[in-house]
């Protein structure tokens, strides 16, 4: 059919693929080519499907930044090919993945929806067939001719998130993920309704890839009693270059005179501290109290309402890119793709 919106599925894990093996009852990966018939509902989508798979479909907690680059590959490969993209992915670390990809495809003008379940489509209770076609549905969904949610995005039990605002924050219930400091894109009750307001603006430029990730960084997430040895320690890691701490409430760290020593060697080292707030929701505000004056004096970068999974995936990328300072600062804190409140 000509002019038929055409949406290209990648499977890449997790459980939505998997089907209970007979004889043996355990969770097996199942052919994807046969997607229609665990799912005949997808013969009823106004859309032309094809699904391309990961040979070795893994568990989304063997990710890796190869496979964010694989991913962005095939997007890239099809890109002219398909009016949207779902990637079928393992809940886990899809927050991370999201992430990443928003900012590995550079002016991305077509949705790329993530989407997964926590019971496997081959259960009769799954929540994966609802996650799936709706997310093709918002893969597909134009207005005026032109995609409506042009941007990486997460769709899980009937709403649809900012990929890179994402956490998971229930390993049981079916409404596995929230974003708390940016609004929900849309909400699928009998219609899918849009926050157009909320939605990246339509970006013209051609799509550009980037892969070049900077993976000599980490997380550091503080606690009452941490200790000067463990600090020391972990700051002398081989390589180090970027490390987003995890302080308390609006940038809060222990004041002590070790601990802010710690953080300017490592500046000095030029590695690149980027802070961000344990606290699910609510933002850094370096300066606000007397606990985060000494990390904006020692030149930790304030991380805003960034959350954990942007600011690591977003350093990768950044220092990945760039060597200076300023520059890295600049980077770290300008929104590429709305993935932080300026
Ligand atoms: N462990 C699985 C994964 O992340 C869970 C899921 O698919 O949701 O791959």
């Amino acid at each position: 059919m000509p002019n038929q919106t055409k949406i290209l599925i990648i499977y890449t894990g997790g459980t939505i693929g998997m089907i209970t093996d007979v004889e043996t009852g355990a969770l097996k990966p199942f052919d994807f080519n046969q997607i229609s018939e665990e799912v005949p509902e997808l013969k009823k989508i106004p859309y032309q499907l094809e699904t391309l798979f990961f040979k070795e479909p893994i568990d989304s907690s063997n990710v890796t930044p190869k496979t964010w680059i694989k991913i962005a590959g095939l997007i890239e490969k099809h890109y002219n090919d398909y009016d949207g993209f779902v990637v079928l992915h393992g809940s886990d670390t899809m927050a991370y993945s999201a992430s990443a990809l928003s900012f590995m495809l550079r002016n991305l003008n077509k949705p790329v929806v993530f989407t997964g379940s926590q019971l496997p489509i081959g259960v009769i209770r799954t929540d994966g067939k609802e996650n799936l076609v709706t997310a093709i549905e918002i893969a597909g969904a134009k207005k005026n001719g032109e995609p409506i949610v042009p941007e990486v995005s997460v769709y899980f039990e009937y709403k649809l998130y900012r990929g890179n605002r994402t956490t998971k924050l229930n390993a049981e219930h079916f409404e596995a993920f929230a974003s708390f400091d940016y609004p929900i894109l849309a909400n699928a009750g009998i219609k899918i309704n849009y926050n157009y307001s909320k939605v990246l603006k339509l970006r013209k430029a051609p799509l550009q890839i980037y892969r070049n990730f900077n993976t000599n960084v980490a997380i550091l997430t503080l606690f009452p009693g941490i200790t000067h040895d463990f600090v020391r320690h972990f700051f002398n890691t081989p390589n180090l270059k970027g490390v987003v701490l995890q302080t308390f409430g609006s940038g809060n760290a222990l004041s002590k005179q070790w601990f802010l020593d710690e953080l300017l060697r490592a500046i000095r080292k030029n590695i690149t501290i980027l802070n961000v707030t344990q606290c699910k929701m609510g933002e850094v505000i370096q300066g606000r109290y007397e606990t985060s004056e000494g990390l904006e004096k020692v030149g930790v970068i304030g991380g805003g309402d960034m959350t954990i999974e942007a600011a690591i995936t977003k350093m990768m990328v950044v220092l990945g890119e760039l060597a200076d300072r300023e520059e890295i600062k600049t980077a770290l804190l300008r929104s590429f793709c709305g993935e932080i409140t300026v």
